[in-house]
C-alpha cells in the first residue's frame, strides 16, 4: 500500500495514507459492534482520482487491522501493491466499484440476525419506521454462490445497479455507500431491521406485517435515501 505503485499519478502518498486510517477506524467500529468474527469480512474505499480502491488484505480481522497492511487494487481486482494477498472477497469489490460511480465504499461483514434470515429464507423488511426511510421494499437477497467465486462477484455486480444494500444467501450482508461511514451506518441499519424481524417472529411466528402492508401503513412523502431494494 506504502508507495501506491501503479496507480492515477494523482494520488498522493497521504490522501492514501487517509483512506487508509478511515478504512482502519471503520473497521474496527465494525469489530466491536459485533458485525464480524475473527477475520471474517472484509471492507474497501475507492481512491479519489484513480481507478483503484484499498481493501483489507486476506486473513486479517477488521480488530486489528494495520494501515499499512492495506491492499492496492484495480477496478479489474488485479493487486497493484501491498505485500499481502488481497482478500477473498475482492472480485465483488472490484465489480461494485465498476458499475456503480457513485460508490466510495464497500462494506461486508456477517451480522449475526441478517445472517440467520438470510440462512431461513426471509426477506428482510422494513418494519420500523427508520428503515422504510432506507429500504422501503425491503432488502434484496442475492441467490447462494461461493465466496470468492466468479459467479456471486456477477451476482451482486447485476443487483447493487438497484440497491444499495444486498443480502448474500447463506452468507452476510453487503452494503456500499459514498463514504466508509455511510456503508457502515446502512449496515448498522440492516442489522437492526434484522434483529427487530428475528425478534417478532419469534414472538408471534411471523413478521406481522406484508410488504404491501407495510407499504399502506408508511405511505408518505418520503426521500428514498437508496434506491428501490
Ligand atoms: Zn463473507
Amino acid at each position: 500500500m506504502s508507495n501506491a505503485k501503479g496507480a492515477n499519478n494523482k494520488m498522493d502518498e497521504e490522501t492514501v495514507k487517509t483512506v487508509a486510517e478511515r478504512l482502519v477506524k471503520a473497521g474496527m467500529e465494525l469489530y466491536y459492534g459485533g458485525y464480524v468474527k475473527g477475520a471474517s469480512g472484509n471492507i474497501s474505499m475507492r481512491l479519489p482520482h484513480a481507478e483503484a480502491f484499498l481493501i483489507k488484505p486476506s486473513g486479517a480481522s477488521l480488530r486489528d487491522m494495520k494501515a499499512d497492511e492495506l491492499v492496492l487494487v484495480d477496478f479489474h481486482g488485479v493487486k497493484l501493491s501491498g505485500k499481502a494477498a488481497v482478500s477473498l472477497e475482492t472480485p465483488i469489490h472490484a465489480a461494485i466499484y465498476s458499475v456503480r460511480k457513485d460508490v466510495g465504499a464497500v462494506v461486508h461483514t456477517h451480522p449475526l440476525a441478517t445472517t440467520v434470515l438470510g440462512i431461513a429464507g426471509y426477506k428482510i423488511l422494513p418494519l420500523q419506521v427508520e428503515s422504510y426511510m432506507r429500504f422501503p421494499e425491503g432488502v434484496t437477497m442475492v441467490p447462494y454462490a461461493p465466496p470468492g467465486s466468479k459467479m456471486l462477484a456477477e451476482t451482486v455486480k447485476q443487483r447493487i445497479l438497484e440497491c444499495d444494500a444486498l443480502v448474500l444467501e447463506n452468507h452476510g450482508l453487503i452494503t456500499v455507500g459514498k463514504t466508509i461511514e455511510e456503508a457502515c451506518r446502512l449496515t448498522e441499519i440492516v442489522e437492526e431491521s434484522a434483529k427487530i424481524q428475528c425478534m417478532l417472529m419469534a414472538i408471534t411466528g411471523s413478521s406481522k406485517y406484508s410488504e404491501e402492508e407495510l407499504a399502506s401503513k408508511y405511505s408518505m412523502n418520503r426521500k428514498k435515501s437508496i434506491q428501490g431494494c
